[in-house]
């Protein structure tokens, strides 16, 4: 076993199913010098809140934290595309001596008056919580001179993972939500799908689906969403969640504070796709959307699997890492690997809970190494000992895949088509095959690749 030869403090976070009994560790903050493939607190943040089209996303820090943009991150729009700009109080060391309130607030009566938003998102960066402005006074004083909302983001780099950025949102969407009027007056079978970021329309395929069933999407949190949306969130029937790393904080919280239940779904790979919409389908506890539901299942299986057929017949033997950003992805990647014939031989996340690493360990097959938190040389070593021909990444991995002569899948940031539901199945299944299946491999793969 390979782990004795990592960092030490980083034996806990590795273990290989059927070699070691002990239990990963996760959901910790990483190990200084460890080099994390992890973003911080505050692009845990802007992840969860950018998509929010109408918005005006501020970042109160230096000019470097702005960097992280709709760009790299290719949430799709039905209505404004405010969203796609990215704006920055940028600090400078006048500012960091002295204090950056002023100038939080100038930038803040500035935007208003040139776009007129509905709402305001004003992000803390590490810088921030170091010099100690006070954002929620000077976000309170614009919020009552312009009225509307100006919101802050609680999320300075270093107080903690990327998790504690997906909370910082949630708290940020929580006080946006809080309904005009009753929050019991629901919208008929209606559900909020939360932890969908519309990367490449996705989220547009599930509310087609949802529709042909007969269920409303009341709101998504956040992709393609907007403020009158979202202030319409505490009126659906149920909420769905697909990236619980980030939403099944709100998701609880919107239970507690408006009695909204909510079930864990997945729309990544035609099994989970097919569990989820049955699932939601149960939901309704409505004989005719059941009866739809296993229409569109038939309608949709019988569509997609020759085509999943013909590539597992070309797939098969060839192994896969994967490293991506939370668990619920992580399960179903595996899945999906298995439907189109790929073993899965190393898997990782970023924030993955417990309870998620558990189901990883039960899906996977013995010898398959699981990791927490990686760096890219652990991330580089495994694949190599378990000679992947593929990684699933995000873009922070893309560089050190085809670096080794791996072929590569970017599951994460500025990938243009889809992979949720049948629809995306098919793409997934289609991109491993051409990406692994590749002659380029055979030019570029260094001495020692697979
Ligand atoms: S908030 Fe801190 S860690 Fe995050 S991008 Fe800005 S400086 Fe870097």
């Amino acid at each position: 076993m390979s782990a004795e030869l990592a960092i030490k403090e980083r034996e806990a976070f590795i273990v290989t199913k059927g070699k070691q009994k002990n239990q990963l560790r996760c959901d910790a903050d990483s190990i200084a010098g460890c080099v994390s493939q992890r973003a911080c607190v505050y692009c845990g943040a802007r992840v969860v809140l950018n998509p929010v089209t109408d918005a005006i996303h501020l970042v109160h820090g230096p000019i470097g934290c702005a960097s992280y943009t709709w760009d790299i991150r290719g949430s799709l729009s039905s209505g404004s595309e405010l969203y796609r700009n990215s704006f920055s109080t940028d600090l400078k060391e006048q500012d960091v001596i002295f204090g950056g309130e002023k100038k939080l607030a100038a930038a803040i009566d500035q935007l208003v008056a040139a776009y007129r938003p509905p709402v305001v998102f004003v992000y803390s960066t590490c810088i921030v919580g170091v010099i100690g402005d006070d954002l929620e006074a000077v976000c309170k004083k614009a919020a009552q001179k312009h009225k509307i909302e100006v919101i802050p983001v609680q999320s300075s780099g270093f107080i903690g993972n990327k998790s504690a950025g997906y909370r910082a949102a949630c708290d940020a969407l929580l006080r946006l939500i809080v309904p005009a009027g009753p929050a019991t007056a629901k919208h008929g079978k209606s559900v909020n799908y939360l932890g969908d970021f519309n990367l490449a329309g996705e989220a547009w395929i599930i509310r087609n689906y949802l529709q042909q069933i007969g269920v409303t999407v009341n709101a998504v949190f956040t992709g393609d969403s907007s403020y009158a949306a979202l202030k319409e969130a505490a009126r659906a029937s149920f909420n769905i969640i697909q990236c619980a790393g980030s939403m099944a904080y709100l998701a609880g919280k919107m239970e507690e504070l408006y009695q909204i239940p909510y079930q864990q779904v997945s729309f990544l790979g035609v099994q989970d796709t097919r569990e989820s919409l049955r699932k939601i389908a149960v939901m309704t506890e409505d004989a005719a959307v059941m009866r739809r539901t296993e229409e569109l299942v038939a309608r949709e299986m019988a569509a997609v699997q020759p085509v999943l057929a013909g590539y597992r017949a070309k797939l098969a033997g060839k192994k896969a890492a994967v490293y991506v950003g939370g668990g619920f992805k992580a399960i179903s990647l595996i899945k999906q690997f298995r439907e189109i014939g790929i073993d899965v031989v190393m898997i990782g996340t970023q924030t993955g809970r417990r309870e998620e690493y558990q189901v990883i360990n039960e899906l996977v097959d013995d010898g398959t190494v699981i990791l927490d938190d990686a760096n890219p040389s652990e991330l580089e070593k495994f694949m190599m000992e378990k000679g992947a021909h593929l990684l699933v990444g995000g873009v922070k991995e893309r560089p050190l895949a085809y670096k080794l002569g791996i072929a590569f899948i970017d599951h994460n940031h500025d990938r243009k088509h889809p992979l949720s539901g049948f629809t995306g199945a098919v793409n997934f299944a289609r991109e491993v095959y051409s990406t692994v299946c590749s002659p380029v491999w055979n030019y570029v793969r260094p001495e020692g690749g697979q």
